[in-house]
C-alpha cells in the first residue's frame, strides 16, 4: 500500500539535520533485516513517527521524510509514500521509501487497512509497555506467553520484544 501523506510535501523550509539529529533519529529506529520495516518507536502524529531538528529554533519533520533526506542527500519535493510491504507508517527504512505524486496516493487509499493494522499493533505497544514487558520478563516474573496474554498480543511478539528484535 502507498500512503497518504497529505500536506506533508517539501515546503523547502526544513531545516537540514545536524551530527546530533542524525543520532537521535537512528536511536529511535528499531532496525531489523535490510528488507523488513524498520519501525520508528518515539513521538508520533497521526500515525507518523515525528522528530525535532535543529535544537530550539528549528522545527519538527516526519520521521520517514527525514530517513528520505539522509538516505537521497536532499529533502523530499513531494510526497514520500512507503511501499506496499510495509507494516506501518512508522516505518523508516530507507528502500521502502520514495517520493510519489498525490495521484498515486488517491489510487492507493483502498489499501490503507493493512496499514492501519500495524499502526494499531505499535499503539498497543507504546514504548513504555515494552520496558515493562522486559523488565518482567527479566526478572523471571513471567513468560512469554504470560506477557501476551496479560498485554493482548501473541506470546511470538513478545519474543520479539524481549530479544529487542522488534522494538
Ligand atoms: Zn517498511
Amino acid at each position: 500500500m502507498i500512503i497518504a501523506l497529505s500536506g506533508l510535501a517539501g515546503s523547502g523550509k526544513d531545516p537540514e539535520p545536524n551530527a546530533s539529529d542524525k543520532k537521535r533519529f537512528w536511536e529511535g529506529v528499531v532496525k531489523r533485516g535490510p528488507s523488513d520495516c524498520w519501525l520508528w518507536a518515539r513521538s508520533t502524529r497521526n500515525g507518523y513517527g515525528r522528530i525535532h531538528l535543529g535544537g530550539r529554533a528549528g522545527k519538527s519533520v516526519s520521521c520517514h521524510r527525514l530517513s528520505f533526506r539522509l538516505a537521497h542527500g536532499y529533502w523530499p519535493k513531494k510526497m514520500v509514500l512507503h511501499s506496499t510491504q510495509c507494516v506501518s507508517k512508522l516505518c523508516c527504512n530507507p528502500i521502502h521509501l520514495r517520493e510519489g505524486t498525490h495521484t498515486e496516493n488517491m489510487e492507493d487509499r483502498d489499501h490503507a487497512g493493512a496499514t492501519a493494522r500495524g499502526d494499531r499493533l505499535a499503539k498497543k505497544l507504546s514504548s513504555k509497555i515494552v520496558r515493562d514487558i522486559r523488565k518482567q520478563y527479566a526478572s523471571g516474573a513471567a513468560s512469554h506467553r504470560q506477557l501476551g496474554k496479560k498485554y493482548g498480543v501473541s506470546h511470538t511478539m513478545i519474543g520479539f520484544i524481549v530479544r529487542g528484535d522488534w522494538w
